[in-house]
């Protein structure tokens, strides 16, 4: 082939999603293994998700509403908004790439604390902004630094809380005194796809700014406290003149007709929201009570994951892992040669993970 490919896509690696539970049985002949590497919910899909999303499937030859009128509508008075603040998405994802190609050009800069989600760099990249790392500071985003690093240049800045993958808040003066000092012109993306799992009352919220005059866009998920991930639906809280740019581009059809029912039967299940965070602060609780007794170093967290310093090279405890049936997530390709990062399961995976480690390690 001949084609001219962009320098800046050739510049971005490809994410490396965690694999799929079957394929790695059918990797490593192997059979009842456990997965805590991709921050899922171990209790499956909320029960009303379920039972929404099979009463919609006799309607799968039409299109979904290109509104998503019902699950905005959910959304909307939830959290006290307008529909018009409301952007959905193939998981939240799609609105960071929507994002940066409406809103960022070609040379803009755009400020990512250093490691984060691994996306906000790939769609950065993909139309040829340029990002500025900005590193973290005892694993939390380091709000001082990045003030000092905003420029005339800077377009977006990027910030994940709790932060995947240290479990790391914004605290709420932190964040106010921080988008104080901002600029107008700078959009402020606040990833909250963790934020339900949060247990300190002091932690920020980027709603809490939508009317700040700032451009605040919070983003939201199904995939992780509601246990959505393979539906693939996410949204975006943000100002109206935002919103309605996103829109210029969005594909009109980017929530899918189950989707959205399965979303908007996820939102008033209280229920199984509540029995999910009482199951992951129970795991998580129980996993670092485990880790104190075999004497492993571990990171506190906010979210329903965290880090765990193996001392060893974390791809090859991955590996070794892996073969035992437990799959967790190397942080080698984060910069954390040492670390891995796992989700808090069942009570019975968090067990066979506590065993294999130690067997392992
Ligand atoms: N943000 C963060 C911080 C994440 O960890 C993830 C999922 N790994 C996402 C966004 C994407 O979520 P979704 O499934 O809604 O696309």
């Amino acid at each position: 082939m001949d084609i001219a490919v962009p320098e800046y896509i050739l510049d971005i690696a490809p994410y490396k999603p965690g694999k799929p539970i079957e394929e790695l049985e059918r990797e490593y002949g192997i059979a009842g293994s456990i997965k805590l590497a991709s921050n899922e919910n171990p209790l499956g899909p909320s029960p009303l998700a379920v039972e929404a999303i099979n009463d919609v499937l006799h309607n799968l030859h039409r299109y979904p509403d290109g509104r998503g009128f019902t699950l905005i509508d959910k959304i909307r008075s939830k959290f006290g908004v307008s529909a018009r603040n409301i952007i959905l998405g193939n998981g939240s994802d799609e609105i960071i790439g929507l994002l940066a190609r409406t809103l960022l050009t070609p040379g803009d800069v755009v400020i990512l604390p250093q490691p984060s989600f691994l996306m906000y760099d790939i769609m950065v990249k993909s139309v040829g902004a340029v990002p500025c790392y900005v590193p973290l500071k005892k694993l939390a985003i380091d709000l001082e630094s990045i003030r000092d690093r905003v420029t005339l240049q800077t377009k977006m800045i990027f910030l994940c809380n709790p932060n995947n993958p240290t479990g790391m808040i914004l605290h709420e003066r932190e964040l106010s005194d921080f988008l104080n000092a901002l600029p107008a012109s700078v959009v402020v993306v606040i990833d909250e796809a963790y934020i339900e799992f949060v247990r300190d009352p002091d932690c920020a919220k980027g709603l809490d700014y939508l009317d700040s005059g700032k451009a605040v866009v919070t983003l939201r998920t199904f995939s992780k406290a509601y246990g959505l991930a393979g539906l693939r639906i996410g949204y975006g809280i943000m100002p109206i003149e935002v919103a309605e740019l996103l829109n210029r581009i969005r594909p009109p059809f980017n929530a899918s007709l189950p989707a959205q029912a399965g979303a908007a039967a996820a939102l008033g299940d209280d229920a199984f929201l509540k029995k999910t965070l009482s199951l992951i602060h129970a795991g998580i609780d129980e996993l670092q009570t485990a880790l104190d007794r075999l004497g492993v170093a571990y990171f506190s967290t906010q979210a329903n994951f965290f880090m765990i310093d193996t001392k060893k090279d974390a791809d090859t405890v991955f590996e070794d892992m892996l073969r035992k049936g437990v799959i967790v997530r190397s942080m080698a390709s984060y910069g954390f040669e040492n670390y891995i990062r796992i989700n808090a399961g069942r009570h019975e995976e968090n067990r066979r993970f506590i065993e294999v480690l130690e067997d392992v390690l």
